[in-house]
């Protein structure tokens, strides 16, 4: 069992393009509120979904159950954005990952450092990007 949130870096202001949160994804975001990082897992075959879904790509089943994601795993791939929408200028220019956690789920999100090709394959950490109107998750190298 994971109890240790993740590490949380502060943003301020809102999240510039927000989640759409539904009734199934709310347990996500709720959790990653509070610093973990969750996929529901597949009960009639195991498999993790993510994004989270309500129903499972590989056996079409609805049964779930919620687990807190491991936050280690390895960068995959990355590429650095130098020309994004308006309300992300002033990150610019920044860094989105494929990452391969070590829990065999596959997640794009913002790496907070400035990769390079070298660190195709390197130790990442999942955190959690705290913005005023809610959590965002990103990675970062270890
Ligand atoms: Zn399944």
């Amino acid at each position: 069992m994971i109890d240790v949130p993740l590490p949380t870096i502060r943003h301020n202001g809102p999240r510039p393009f927000p989640p759409r949160v539904s009734r199934f994804t709310r347990p996500f975001w709720t959790a990653l509120e509070q610093g973990f990082l969750t996929a529901p897992k597949c009960q009639a075959c195991g498999r993790l979904r993510f994004p989270p879904r309500p129903l499972c790509p590989a056996c079409w089943s609805e049964d779930h159950v919620w687990i807190v994601l491991r936050p280690h795993g390895r960068l995959y791939s990355f590429t650095r954005i130098h020309v994004a929408p308006r309300a992300l200028d002033g990150d610019l220019p920044y860094a989105i990952g494929i990452v391969d956690l070590d829990d065999g789920v596959r997640l794009l999100c913002r790496l907070v450092n400035q990769a390079t090709f070298a660190d195709i394959g390197r130790e990442v950490e999942t955190v959690v990007l705290q913005y005023d109107d809610g959590p965002l998750f990103a990675a970062r190298l270890i």
